[in-house]
């Protein structure tokens, strides 16, 4: 057997992941499975073993080598409910996986997880293997988990802090494969469930949503505490439903004032990551499972998103 030629073969049958030498009439093939998913480790083995049949081996042996992939979260949180937290996350995933991220989503919402829908995955139940779940494959070039595909609807409300955490802990824990990002749709609030969340899953650091009402900031201003006593770095402030767009002249007005956020951000000492605006176009796609960043013309959370992107490049 001419262990060039075997090469060549279990190189383009594993993408570049292995190695092989010949001893004798036996082969010895390292696959390297940095990164894959235990569906697609086993889909490289069987390939590398088929290659080596193909190129004369009568006895083949695979070893599998894998680097951890060191995983961070970023928590999506906000003071209250209905602020759209989970639509920033859904669209802050997508759009960094567009910028080629290796992103997970993770919803954590116990009160009202919407990621399934938002994500066009609802009525997709994740299986498990090994004691392990598998993330739900999305349209958008991202896998994503929900407490809702775990639970039936309402049945997470009651939940106190340590059994919420560890229904999240089987969420993180997932086979996440390549993903090296998980952003993470917190539940809205700050009360003793987010906290024992965040602390047991320290995030490397939290995007906090506001609409521009003050009541909002100041449920803002929690969150930001709450990060703060956790010893998890604040990434930035979104305001969100700033400004309403009318759909029928275009007229942008600024019903709840404007710069309320921004200058609250500034008080607080915490970056100004940017304005979505009242829209009803974002709700009708996010209603529909279409995440306005998937979008070529998404200008909105696209440059929220490179933000983020910088600030985990730094770290
Ligand atoms: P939260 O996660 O904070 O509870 P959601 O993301 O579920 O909030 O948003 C609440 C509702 O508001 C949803 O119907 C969503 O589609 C809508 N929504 C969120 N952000 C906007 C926006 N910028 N423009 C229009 N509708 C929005």
């Amino acid at each position: 057997m001419n262990e060039q030629e075997l090469q060549a073969r279990v190189d383009a049958a594993s993408e570049g992941r292995a190695r092989a030498r010949v001893d004798g009439g036996r082969v010895g093939i390292v696959l390297d499975a940095t990164g894959l998913s235990a569906a697609q480790r086993d889909e490289a083995e069987q390939a590398v073993r088929r290659a080596a049949a193909d190129a004369g081996a009568s006895e083949v042996r695979v070893a599998v080598t894998a680097e951890r992939v060191r995983r961070r979260l970023v928590a999506i949180a906000s003071g209250k409910g209905g602020v759209g937290k989970s639509t920033l996350a859904a669209n802050l995933a997508v759009a960094l996986a567009r910028g080629g991220g290796r992103v997970g989503l993770v919803d954590a919402d116990i009160y009202g997880p919407s990621q399934p829908r938002l994500m066009a995955a609802e009525g997709v139940r994740p299986e498990a293997r090994d004691k392990q779940l598998l993330p739900v494959p999305t349209p958008y070039g991202l896998p994503m988990l929900s407490i809702g595909q775990l639970v039936e609807p309402g049945r997470a409300l009651a939940w106190r802090g340590p059994m919420a955490a560890g229904a999240l802990g089987q969420l993180v824990e997932a086979d996440w494969g390549a993903a090296d990002t998980l952003v993470l749709d917190l539940p809205p609030g700050t009360g003793d469930v987010q906290l024992t969340m965040v602390q047991k899953y320290k995030p490397a650091g939290a995007v906090i949503v506001s609409t521009p009402q003050d009541l909002a900031l100041i449920d803002a201003r929690r969150a930001i505490d709450l990060f703060n006593t956790a010893g998890v770095p604040i990434i930035g402030l979104v305001e969100n439903m700033a400004g309403y767009a009318c759909p029928h002249c275009g007229e942008v007005s600024d019903p709840f004032g404007r710069g309320g956020a921004e200058a609250e951000a500034e008080r607080l000492g915490v970056p100004f990551l940017g304005r979505v605006p009242l829209d009803i176009a974002i709700r009708t796609a996010s209603d529909a499972g279409k995440p306005p960043a998937a979008a070529d013309d998404d200008r909105i959370f696209a440059p929220v998103a490179a933000q983020l992107r910088d600030w985990l490049a730094t770290r």
